[in-house]
């Protein structure tokens, strides 16, 4: 049924209305985002997003319209236009609860319904990483019980970073031999929290929060903004914040040498990290403990990963990449580092097939090389 003006209003409000009315359509956004820098047009801009939410809410547009389905899945979600923005919109916010509207019942990509359903099957998981030697339960030196008697806190092992990353959680189980390490771990829900699952994703962070007591420290950035978004940022730390906080136990951290020089390493940031919990410093200063930092011109620029993006968007998912990956190379570094193991994938996928020498590593396994003196595998 329609107004009186035609419009057929939306039942119930779908955005915080506080944040939707934030945007004072300065523009200051547009320069930071790379969706905008790739198309030049303005509905693919911060601003212009907003503005089709604007939209949704009056009426004005429905969820079936095709600008309001491409740009809600054109967008990285890399909130790249939150630290910009001088009104205080919590772009990301916005993103989810519009996806959580826009992508209810058909609408949902099929490739983001079938992650989420396998990121809920937690058994499947424990199996799997356990299978996969993903430290799950045990520490792989033995060096340290997997429940320390004075741990204050939880290593949280990512569900997907288990099964195609297992060296990333041995190598963090490795690293903080303080924090207890329990094999019954589920889903944090960012998964489905960033692809139109809001309640779901509260639901598994709320259940990953009474499963693991004390702080939760992750080796992902993107789960570390959405746990701390649903359980409050005191409960959650990202690794390097939590290393970076840390004294090395000697007070030698080692040093990575390469070629029989100090190892040239560059970070790229996790965009949820920088942006949403703005944590940017200690991963670049965790790698200056033990190598040379390059910094890169586009580190805090998504490298195209985005959670699901790469899956639902290959296309501009790769063109995002290119760039990054010949800037990587031009900086002449052995190593990129990743702090996130979406971008993990991303990084190593390209590079690999650009038969590029660079190496792409997560920071756990980097600062592990340098502890057991070991270069990075070929
Ligand atoms: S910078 Fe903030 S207020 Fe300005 S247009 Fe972008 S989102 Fe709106
Ligand atoms: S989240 Fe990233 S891609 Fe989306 S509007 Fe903001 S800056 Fe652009």
């Amino acid at each position: 049924m329609t107004d009186r003006s035609g419009r057929r209003p939306v039942p119930g409000p779908v955005f915080d209305p506080d944040q939707l009315s934030r945007c004072i359509s300065c523009g200051f956004c547009l320069p930071a985002c790379p969706t905008y820098a790739e198309t030049g047009d303005e509905a693919s801009s911060p601003r212009g997003r907003i503005n089709l939410m604007r939209a949704l809410q009056e009426g004005d547009l429905q969820p079936d319209d095709p600008t309001l389905q491409e740009q809600a899945s054109q967008c990285l979600g890399c909130r790249a236009c939150e630290p910009v923005c001088p009104a205080g919109v919590e772009y990301g916010q916005l993103l989810e609860q519009w996806r959580d509207h826009q992508w209810r019942g058909r609408h949902m990509p099929t490739v983001a319904r079938a992650l989420m359903w396998l990121a809920g099957l937690r058994p499947l998981f424990v199996l799997l990483g356990g299978l996969r030697g993903a430290a799950s339960g045990s520490r792989p030196s033995g060096a340290a019980p997997a429940v320390p008697p004075d741990a204050t806190g939880s290593l949280m092992l990512g569900c997907f970073e288990r099964v195609l990353f297992p060296r990333v959680s041995r190598a963090a189980a490795a690293l903080v031999p303080e924090l207890r390490l329990t094999a019954d771990q589920g889903c944090c829900g960012a998964l489905h929290a960033h692809n139109g699952g809001t309640a779901k994703g509260e639901q598994l962070a709320l259940r990953l929060g009474e499963d693991l007591p004390g702080t939760i420290v992750t080796t992902s950035g993107g789960c570390a903004a959405h746990l701390a978004s649903v359980l409050g940022p005191d409960r959650v730390r990202e690794l390097s914040d939590h290393l970076a906080a840390r004294k090395h136990p000697d007070g030698t951290p080692g040093e990575l040498r390469i070629d029989g020089r100090r190892a040239r390493v560059a970070l790229q940031d996790s965009c949820h990290l920088r942006n949403g919990l703005g944590v940017s410093a200690p991963p670049r200063e965790l790698i200056g403990r033990i190598a040379d930092h390059v910094e890169l011109p586009s580190a805090g620029t998504c490298c195209g990963a985005a959670g699901t993006y790469s899956l639902l968007r290959p296309r501009e998912s790769r063109r995002i990449l290119a760039a990054k990956l010949d800037e990587i190379e031009a900086a002449g570094v052995d190593i990129v580092v990743a702090v996130n193991p979406g971008c993990l994938r991303q990084l190593r996928t390209g590079l690999r097939r650009k038969r590029s020498p660079v190496r792409a590593v997560h920071l756990a396994e980097l600062l592990l090389m340098a502890e057991r003196n070991v270069p990075p595998a070929a």
